[in-house]
């Protein structure tokens, strides 16, 4: 069926948490937005925990702060960190950061991802500007005059200005504007799940290094924590066919140290831990954003992170741009947006690489190095705290809505 051709400013190719915040910088900015998923738009359950957590870091929180919506998401369940502690499983070498040393009353906050999509979906219900395709694919897209035209698979087409593609690692965006990425396979899946700690983890995100690969503890709400564990296929597959109790022993005798042992755990699930970086993050009136432009590898908890920066960034390249006539997506806006990112998310994927290749290594060289590395970093402020001042989203070409501004 053919129906009425719609048209928008903007539309955006993915509701989840990266597309639905774009979604909402534009229809903020009185721009008419579509929103189209192929899945409903994820709702957050107040009875289940998801397993599907992020570490926002200050920018983000700043981000969702100006947007209003950060009442709303820390209503829902919310647990801040106020450190870190880093360490190679086997040795006393470890790296700790603490928020009072960067006189910040937190590092960071640990929420499930649909909680972020359920606020947002909230706050653009009542926005006159928005409007939501759920439930539909993108399948194709012509290239007119007008702008790009969107087919979708409910037999609805679109017409709008700029076309953005946050609809994930296999991106349809991508694939239909010719944008190949560069690829790199970690061979390591991620385990994740919700554990149960004997003693309190003191609102502390923990992780070891083990020559499989890294484990992290984040904080949640009573007692639980998220489980990240990033381990090579093989050991990962030996892992998923564990009991309860074996899986609990097994991830005890890691934290046994600190901070304690493992009593309960949820059944797990595990994703391919892949990074890819697109060669180009735009093309005709298109713009890619979030994991169809970057995925990195969870272990420094940035993915996100990075994606809600590309999201400011677009809308605020294209606000300027409005504001002086120029039509918002001609090439050289677009070009501003992609210089900005892609320089910053390239050191973001560059150096996670490096850690992998860092830590993968069991060369005797190699560990003593990056013991006696870690060690000096741990005792020296001035090269320590840079690092995390860039993680936190304090430091870094950031844009103006991800500002301390709304730190409050
Ligand atoms: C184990 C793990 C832990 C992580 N932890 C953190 C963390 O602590 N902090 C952090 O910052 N990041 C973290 N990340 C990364 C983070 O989860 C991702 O970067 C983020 O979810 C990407 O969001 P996105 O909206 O770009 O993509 P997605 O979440 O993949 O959303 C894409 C959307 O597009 C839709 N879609 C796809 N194709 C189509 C189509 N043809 N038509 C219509 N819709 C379509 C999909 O249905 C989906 O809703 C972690 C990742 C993993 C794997």
């Amino acid at each position: 069926m053919n129906k009425q051709l719609q048209k928008f400013d903007v539309a955006i190719c993915g509701g989840g948490m990266i597309g639905i915040t774009a979604a909402c910088l534009f229809a903020r900015q009185g721009l008419r937005t579509a929103l189209i998923d192929q899945n409903a738009l994820a709702q957050w359950n107040p009875k289940t925990v998801s397993a599907r957590v992020s570490a926002l870091n200050i920018a983000s929180i700043n981000l969702f702060k100006s947007l209003d919506v950060w009442e709303s998401i820390s209503n829902k369940r919310i647990s801040c960190y106020t450190d870190m502690v880093v360490w190679e499983d086997g040795s006393n070498a470890s790296i700790s950061f603490d928020a009072a040393s960067l006189s910040r009353p937190y590092l960071g906050c640990i929420i499930e991802n649909c909680a972020i999509v359920d606020s947002i979906a909230e706050k653009l219900n009542h926005n006159y500007h928005f409007q939501k395709f759920e439930d539909t694919a993108l399948l194709n897209i012509e290239h007119t005059d007008t702008g790009p035209i969107l087919q979708l698979d409910n037999g609805s087409t679109l017409n709008c200005k700029l076309l953005i593609g946050a609809d994930g690692a296999r991106s349809r965006v991508r694939e239909l504007s010719n944008i190949d990425t560069e690829f790199f396979d970690y061979g390591q899946d991620a385990i994740v799940t919700t554990v149960t700690l004997a003693q309190s983890h003191r609102a502390t995100a923990w992780q070891a290094f083990l020559p499989t690969g890294p484990v992290a503890l984040l904080p949640l709400e009573n007692g639980h924590c998220s489980l990240i564990w990033s381990c090579d296929r093989k050991h990962a597959e030996t892992l998923l066919n564990l009991n309860e109790k074996e899986f609990c022993t097994t991830l005890s005798a890691i934290f046994e140290s600190q901070p304690g042992c493992i009593t309960a755990c949820q059944p797990p699930a595990h994703f391919p831990l892949r990074q890819h970086h697109a060669e180009h993050y735009i093309s005709t009136n298109t713009a890619l954003i979030g994991d169809a432009a970057h995925i990195t590898h969870p272990l420094a908890g940035l993915g996100a992170n990075i994606g809600f920066m590309d999201a400011a960034s677009l809308s605020q390249v294209v606000e300027s741009a409005a504001d002086r006539h120029l039509n918002i997506s001609r090439r050289s806006v677009l070009r501003r947006y992609e210089r900005w990112r892609k320089g910053e998310n390239s050191l973001v994927l560059n150096t996670m690489k490096g850690f992998k290749e860092l830590f993968g290594s069991s060369s005797p060289t190699s560990k003593t190095a990056r013991q006696t590395g870690i060690r000096i970093v741990n005792h020296m402020p001035p090269l320590k705290n840079p690092v995390a001042r860039y993680a936190m989203g304090i430091a870094g070409d950031l844009p103006e809505n991800c500002k301390a501004i709304y730190s409050n």
